[in-house]
């Protein structure tokens, strides 16, 4: 039996996602074609638009679908006069890797210990002075601990300083009401499978005002800003997980039930282990994500250990190319080094029952039980 925990990596497939992407595939026209069968194509592309426009709070015509949310974020800082950005040091590798290399110039906004923005910095990093536009870009719930960063503050200090904002919503959207209108950001980004959608296809909502230049060349799909024939069946996908994911948000108990799972899930472990810390655990945060440090073991060791025992769940610290390195999220924090080299990440969605999260304390006992760090941890306590 499997047990999959990792939300925050990629959600399960929605089923009537899989629905809403077969009907697309067998729609023959290409969306830009005249004839009849390329209207019908259209007219599922912007029925997708529309749904996934509703879930970001803003009109449609402000989309441009994009091939993955990393791609979004790119395209976020594609500027065509070359800005001075002003990244969160918590921000996602496809913001941080780009902004570096942009030739406007690049500073990166700290956070607090709990993982929050310093407003303070931010405020201090726009008074110095710059020869061309800023954009200042902070995600609005971070992927490892799920903390949420204060979107609106944010905007308003970017604002009266002049400078634009991206708001990198990925982590976010489906899980907190996104509003980009009422927000008052210029550019924000979102990704499917994170939804419950399908992976490979993100969204760029950006204001009309905001020009960008393209990072990819060709026909004029996507407003000239993002050439290629549309991902059809993705998009497709993409709108009715967007579809799902607000009517979450707006109606019904899953947003409670999902803080539920979580909060269970971490007063068993808690009360059990003392020594756990639950990362980000005293500001808001995701209602369905735990980042949890179990000082003195490995987190990769956990990650090992609990795939053995049939649970998808994830370290916060990445594993490329076989190094594993320390979480840059973490280490922003300034989480000492024994405790983000323990931190593990649970999170939860919307096909996840409290059985799997009383099965996952349980597994607790027995991965953490045959760990060296195991006594000091007091795992004895925990639920058999
Ligand atoms: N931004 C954040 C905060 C993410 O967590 C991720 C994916 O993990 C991305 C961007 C990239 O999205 P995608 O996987 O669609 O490229």
């Amino acid at each position: 039996m499997s047990h999959y925990l990792d939300y925050n990596a990629t959600a399960l497939g929605r089923p009537e996602v899989g629905v809403a992407v077969a009907d697309a595939l067998a729609l023959a026209g290409n969306p830009s074609s005249v004839h009849a069968p390329g209207r019908r194509a259209r007219a599922c592309l912007e029925d997708a638009r529309a749904q996934v426009a509703a879930l970001a709070g803003t009109s449609p015509e402000n989309l441009l679908f994009t091939g993955s949310g990393t791609e979004a974020n790119n395209l976020a800082l594609s500027g065509p006069r070359p800005a001075r950005i002003l990244a969160s040091a918590i921000e996602h590798p496809s913001i941080l890797r780009p902004a570096a290399e942009r030739p406007g110039g690049f500073a990166l906004i700290p956070v607090d210990g709990h993982g929050v923005v310093d407003l303070g910095a931010l405020k201090a990093l726009l008074a110095e002075p710059s020869d061309g536009p800023v954009l200042v870009t902070v995600m609005m719930a971070n992927n490892e601990t799920g903390v949420l960063q204060p979107s609106e503050k944010v905007v308003e200090i970017a604002k009266q300083a002049g400078a634009l904002v991206h708001i990198d919503a990925v982590q976010a959207a489906g899980r907190v009401a996104l509003e980009f209108d009422r927000l008052g950001a210029d550019l924000m980004s979102l990704s499917a499978h994170k939804l419950g959608g399908p992976k490979g296809v993100g969204v760029l909502v950006k204001r009309a005002e905001i020009t960008l230049a393209p990072l990819i060349a060709g026909g004029g799909q996507e407003r000239s800003l993002r050439a290629g024939t549309e991902n059809l069946p993705g998009i497709a996908g993409f709108g009715r997980a967007a579809l799902s994911a607000l009517a979450e948000l707006t109606g019904g108990t899953e947003i409670e039930r999902q803080r539920d799972l979580r909060d269970r899930l971490e007063a068993a472990i808690a009360a059990a282990t003392p020594a756990v810390v639950v990362v980000g655990g005293q500001v808001p945060r995701l209602v369905n994500t735990s980042c949890l440090a179990f000082p003195g073991v490995a987190a990769e060791t956990l990650v090992i250990a609990f795939d053995l025992e049939g649970f998808a769940i994830s370290a916060g610290s990445a594993c490329s190319s076989g190094k594993v390195e320390a979480s840059h999220v973490l280490a922003a924090m300034d989480l000492a080094p024994g405790l983000a080299s323990s931190a593990i990440r649970v999170s939860v969605g919307y096909a996840t029952t409290i059985q799997e999260i009383d099965a996952f304390v349980a597994a607790c006992r027995v991965v953490l039980g045959r760990n060296a760090g195991a006594a000091a941890l007091g795992v004895d306590r925990l639920p058999a």
